[in-house]
């Protein structure tokens, strides 16, 4: 029997407030142990927590962004566990009434555009950290990012493949990031994904028993993870076994999933409705103000970038993966005016430039105005297509203008013909059989000519004139 899978994920994202979702210690990330706790994200008696205003802008901003309904009343609920990372014994989250529901994400995969169904978004807060590796033999408790707010993001299993999951996930990256709501770290962990998977006959419409993974830190992981656990359910299946319906780790030394616990239930957490907390109501003046301050959105700029600056599908997707290099590339555009130049450049070097020292293009050495700058001076012929590429790496290494690093270097391309006479005479000179070859009836010749010319001149010689002065100089 053939089987297909069927894929949901979970995403919990670190909102970037300032400050935790009911207290008013601080969120960043890398300071020292407890140094950002008091005792409401302690969870220490008689205190009582008062929710961030600025939590709910940031989720609106999300749950507009991917056209959910938003509620005009959720609740918080007590979701209840012991962990030593969580001081409370239970854990601050929305549980029957999230603050939005039914969203949907476009997301680009090999097979076309793919929607998406967004189950849910929900608040929720933080646990602490457990350090297991700092003191040998002990483990230790680091409460700093206990209460820094998270939204959960529950797909429908609308996913059919591992890359799909991925384009999902990169998808919800770029927006939350675009959205300025989170940093969206794997690695850091302010990002995280779980990702849900089964298995079901090919076209059924019974979705079969489900595994969900955890420990998914790199987007290369999640994909392998998911792959590996579909390939183990479809042997299980095949061998006539059935999925055990569990939690499962990624083990990327083994490249295999490994049962971790069996599979909570709702009731296992006995939820019940947090009482300190009133119902978060939310009007519509508040709603329309976050939808009024929205950015446009990565789905509408790769829209018009393909349609009114003519570009293609795939560089308007590149182009908008990040926010940060949309407004690049459109700063640069704005001075050089040519959408596939800027994008090529965008795209190639700039891209190249940014990956290879770890920077965000708001970072980019080279600034948007600079390389419009480069760019007219390729277009009005004072430096070679070629040389630009010499002078963007010397512009991004000590941070000069395009003209001054041109005119340090004697860049600029000798255009004139008076200027290249002398040169291009010498080597006809020198190269008197390919003279005579040429004037037989040899005309691709001229390549070899020109290459020379190039040679003697490091370059700088304007193709152009090059090859009309050539042309001259072999027919007397
Ligand atoms: P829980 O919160 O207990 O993990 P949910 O029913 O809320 O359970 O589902 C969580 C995620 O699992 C959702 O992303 C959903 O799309 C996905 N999911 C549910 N059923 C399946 C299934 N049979 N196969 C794959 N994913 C599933
Ligand atoms: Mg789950
Ligand atoms: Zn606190």
């Amino acid at each position: 029997m053939e089987f297909e899978p069927v894929i949901g994920l979970e995403v919990h994202a670190q909102l970037k407030t300032r400050t935790k979702i009911f207290c008013s210690c601080a969120t960043a990330f890398g300071a020292p142990p407890n140094t950002q706790v008091c005792p409401v994200c302690l969870g220490l008696p008689g205190v009582l927590p008062v929710l961030n205003r600025k939590v709910v802008d940031f989720a609106l901003r999300l749950a507009l962004a991917v056209s959910c309904e938003i509620a005009r009343e959720s609740r918080f609920a007590r979701k209840n566990y012991f962990y030593p990372d969580l001081p409370k014994g239970y854990q601050i989250s929305q549980y029957e009434l999230p603050i939005a529901e039914h969203g949907r994400l476009e997301i680009e995969t090999e097979a076309g555009t793919r929607t998406v169904r967004i189950r849910r978004i929900h608040l929720e807060e933080d646990a602490g950290k457990l350090v297991h590796d700092a003191h040998p033999g002990k483990s230790r408790v680091d409460f700093n990012r206990a209460g820094v707010p998270l939204v959960e993001i529950v797909s429908e299993p609308d996913l059919d493949s591992p890359a799909a999951a991925g384009a999902c996930l990169r998808a919800l990256r770029a927006l939350v990031r675009w959205l300025g709501i989170s940093d969206g770290n794997l690695e850091e962990g302010s990002f995280r994904c779980d990702a849900n998977v089964s298995l079901k006959p090919q076209g059924s419409p019974v979705l079969g028993t489900r595994t969900e993974l955890k420990n998914l830190n790199s987007f290369r992981f999640v994909e392998r993870a998911i792959e590996r656990e579909i390939e183990r359910q479809r042997e299980v299946l095949t061998e006539g076994g059935a999925v055990v319906q569990e939690t499962r780790l990624y083990d990327p030394e083994r490249d295999r999933t490994v049962s971790m616990r069996g599979k909570e239930e709702a009731h296992d957490y006995r939820y019940f409705p947090e009482p300190d907390l009133p119902p978060l109501r939310i009007e519509e003046a508040w709603i329309e103000a976050v939808r009024r301050d929205l950015p446009e959105l990565p789905e509408a700029r790769r829209r018009r970038f393909a349609a009114s600056l003519g570009l293609s599908p795939y560089d308007a997707g590149v182009l908008t993966s990040d926010r940060a290099l949309a407004d690049y590339f459109e700063a640069a555009l704005s001075r050089f005016p040519q959408p596939k130049t800027v994008a090529n450049w965008v795209m190639g070097p700039l891209l190249a430039l940014l990956n290879e020292r770890g920077l965000e293009a708001d970072a980019a050495p080279v600034a948007p105005e600079a390389l419009a700058g480069l760019l007219a001076l390729v277009a009005q012929e004072t430096i070679s297509a070629k040389s630009a590429k010499e002078v963007f790496a010397e512009m991004a290494e000590s941070g000069a203008a395009p003209e001054a690093v041109v005119a340090a270097r004697g860049l600029s391309q000798i255009s004139a013909e008076a200027d290249l006479e002398a040169i291009a005479r010498g080597v006809l000179a020198r190269c008197p059989a390919e003279v005579e070859a040429y004037r037989a009836g040899k005309k691709k010749l001229m390549g070899f000519f020109v290459g020379e010319l190039m040679k003697e001149t490091r370059g700088r010689a304007n193709p152009k004139t090059a090859n009309e002065l050539l042309a001259r100089l072999l027919k007397s």
